[in-house]
């Protein structure tokens, strides 16, 4: 019997809601579900564009928050397409025809916007609970 992946990361049911426009739903194999709006989604697009994206606002640094002007509105991202690729991930065509990211199945869980998981998987330095 092959050796399982972490169970955190293999989802057991995925919905995608295009036509709503809600989002992600995903069930997890340890029974923890996420939800996700393509917003949110659309921020973290993994794709090298929007990594590169990232690191330059990063090393720009919070001087360049301040001299930022307001944000304008924005109409708000949503998907038109989700592909599955492989078993491993899905990739979205975003609204705004943004269309790269390939978002693999442990990186969503990685960035699942609840609580649980920020502590698990995006806090290393939180206390271990007994
Ligand atoms: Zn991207
Ligand atoms: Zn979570």
């Amino acid at each position: 019997m092959p050796i399982p992946l972490d169970v955190r990361k293999k989802p057991t049911s995925l919905k995608v809601h295009i036509s709503t426009g809600a989002g992600v739903d995903i069930t997890w194999a340890d029974a923890h579900t996420s939800h996700y709006d393509f917003p949110y989604l659309r921020d973290s697009c993994p794709c090298a564009m929007c990594n590169d994206e990232r690191e330059q606002k990063a090393k720009a640094g919070p001087a360049a928050k301040v001299s930022a002007v307001l944000p304008m509105y924005k109409p708000r991202v949503t998907a038109q397409a989700a592909t599955p690729v492989g078993n491993y991930a899905i990739q979205i065509q975003f609204s705004d025809s943004h269309a790269t990211g390939i978002f693999s199945f442990g990186h969503l869980r990685e960035i699942c916007p609840c609580e649980a998981c920020a502590r698990e998987f995006r806090n290393k330095s939180a206390e271990a609970a007994g």
